[in-house]
């Protein structure tokens, strides 16, 4: 199937794309990398009448040290981090940098990566997506812009549930704020995918940082958004890989994803565990 005929326009600037977003009558749509809207736009999915193209903006192509930490742009690609983009930016913590790198270059395949965007992603909002997980387990905030404030949201508060996020009719994701960690964090992470390239069935992102008393381990691919294990990783922090029994992690996430099957209950347990065991290696 083709898509529905559409107009499309890039936008010159930020202020420019969210007021081509305001006039919309529901039917403007933000376009990034094109690797999920061509998908629906093919399938009829979606049926935009303009779509307002948003990868070439300046300020959404910028990556920044920022006070609060580092700002990030959301049209960087998957394959521009996966090229480390971020590394001179994140030189004073390179375990940041390697795990942005390490995510980036497992999403999808590198045709998918050359395009596909940070914001693509989140905004898209798959519970299944890498960059939803990463950014909940490194505890992102996200610039939502209109046409006349940009507010913060954190990645927990971000995506409500599958493929439905905080964004207002008319918003745009400009980009994400990641915190700073010391040189001693550490962080794991580990999908299952049937084959290389395809979404997770189950994937987990950790994230310890000793010195900034962080400790958190995420759970992905499940119905919704995103669910912490803070018991576990709270224990993981004060116990180490003692804390990890099968009995343990199984509980955990029973707790966030309840009514699973036998074999989905496997596949989350077993992610949690490899994941948080990567935590603990040199890498
Ligand atoms: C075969 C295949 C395999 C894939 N495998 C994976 C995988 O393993 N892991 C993974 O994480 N992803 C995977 N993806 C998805 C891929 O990462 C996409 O790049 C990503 O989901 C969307 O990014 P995009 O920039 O292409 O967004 P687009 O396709 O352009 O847009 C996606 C949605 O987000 C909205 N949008 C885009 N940009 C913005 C913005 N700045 N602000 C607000 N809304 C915006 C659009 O309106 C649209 O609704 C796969 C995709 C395909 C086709």
């Amino acid at each position: 199937m083709k898509a529905a005929a559409f107009e499309y326009q890039r936008a010159q600037t930020l202020e420019h794309a969210t007021q081509l977003l305001q006039q919309a009558d529901g039917r403007t749509k933000p376009i990034g990398g094109g690797q999920s809207m061509g998908p629906m736009l093919n399938l009829r999915l979606v049926r935009p009448g303009l779509l307002v193209d948003v990868s070439g903006l300046a300020e959404m192509r910028q990556v920044a040290a920022v006070p609060e930490g580092y700002w990030i742009g959301g049209a960087i690609t998957h394959a521009e981090i996966e090229d480390g983009r971020l590394d001179a930016l994140l030189s004073d913590c390179p375990s940041l940098a390697h795990m942005l790198r390490r995510v980036a270059a497992d999403i999808a395949y590198r045709a998918i990566r050359n395009r596909g965007t940070l914001a693509g992603s989140l905004a898209h909002a798959d519970p299944a997506a890498d960059w939803v997980l990463t950014m909940a387990a490194l505890d992102a905030q996200l610039q939502c812009a209109g046409p006349k404030e940009k507010r913060w949201v954190a990645m927990a508060q971000f995506m409500s549930g599958a493929f439905t996020t905080a964004l207002q009719e008319g918003e745009l994701l400009s980009g994400l704020r990641l915190p700073r960690y010391s040189s001693a964090m550490r962080w794991g992470y580990y999908k299952f995918c049937r084959k290389t390239g395809e979404f997770a069935e189950a994937s987990c992102a950790a994230v310890f940082d000793p010195e900034l008393r962080v400790a958190r381990i995420v759970l992905g691919a499940l119905d919704g958004a995103p669910m912490a294990l803070q018991s576990l990783a709270a224990a993981v922090a004060q116990h180490g890989l003692a804390a990890l029994s099968d009995e343990a992690v199984s509980r955990a996430v029973a707790q966030v994803a309840p009514g699973k099957d036998a074999m989905q209950r496997q596949l989350l347990t077993a992610a949690v565990k490899r994941c948080v065991k990567q935590v603990f290696e040199v890498k």
